[in-house]
C-alpha cells in the first residue's frame, strides 16, 4: 500500500493537459497506489496529475468504500457525447481543500476510454458517477472546478486560492533549498 500525497491548486501539473498512457505495464501499480490515496483522503475520484503523475488516467468510486466492487479506472478518455439536459450540483475537490462550488454539467455523457488492459471501451454514465467522471476527465485536461465558475464566484474564494498558491511556492523554495526537484 502506498498513499501518495495529493497535489494542491497552484501546482502547474494541475493546469495542463496530461500525456496519453502508451505503456500499460506500470499502470497496475499506479492505479493501486491511486486507490489507496483516494480512499485515505475520503474522495470519490482521483486523477493521476492530482498525485503528481502526468498521465491521462483517473479512477472513480462513488461508494467511498474500499470493499466496493464499483471502482472504475479510465485511461486516455474523451467525452464523445453529452446530453443537452444539464444540472447544477455542489462539487468539492481534493486539490482545492475547503472550497465547494456549484457546477453545471450534462446529465448524461458517453465516454470513450481504455481500460486497465488497454482495451478501448465506450459507455454511458449519468447521476453522481457521471458527474464524478466529468470532474476527473476535466482534471486530465488541466481543468479544475474553479475554472468552470464565473469571475464573481472566483473572487469569493480569492483568499483560499491565494493561500494555496503561497503554500505551493513555499514548498518549491523548500525543495530547492534541499536541492530536490520541485516538480
Ligand atoms: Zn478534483
Amino acid at each position: 500500500m502506498a498513499v501518495l500525497e495529493i497535489v494542491k491548486y497552484g501546482d502547474p501539473i494541475l493546469h495542463k493537459k496530461c500525456k496519453p498512457v502508451e505503456d500499460f505495464s506500470n499502470v497496475g501499480t499506479i492505479v493501486s497506489d491511486m486507490f489507496d490515496s483516494m480512499y485515505e483522503a475520503d474522495g470519490i475520484g482521483l486523477a493521476a496529475n492530482q498525485v503528481g503523475i502526468n498521465l491521462n488516467l483517473f479512477i472513480v468510486d462513488v461508494t467511498h468504500t474500499e470493499e466496493s466492487d464499483e471502482s472504475y479506472v479510465f485511461i486516455n478518455s474523451s467525452i464523445i457525447e453529452s446530453s443537452s439536459n444539464k444540472s447544477s450540483s455542489s462539487e468539492g475537490c481534493l486539490s482545492l481543500p475547503n472550497i465547494s462550488l456549484d457546477i453545471d454539467r450534462p446529465d448524461r455523457i458517453k465516454l470513450r476510454y481504455q481500460n486497465i488492459d488497454g482495451d478501448w471501451c465506450e459507455d454511458d454514465f449519468s447521476g453522481l458517477l457521471g458527474r464524478a467522471i466529468q470532474h476527473e476527465n476535466d482534471h486530465v485536461n488541466g481543468v479544475m472546478i474553479i475554472d468552470r465558475v464565473s469571475e464573481t464566484e472566483k473572487i469569493k474564494h480569492k483568499t483560499e486560492l491565494k493561500k494555496l498558491e503561497i503554500n505551493f511556492n513555499k514548498r518549491i523554495k523548500y525543495n530547492l533549498e534541499r536541492k530536490e526537484s520541485p516538480l
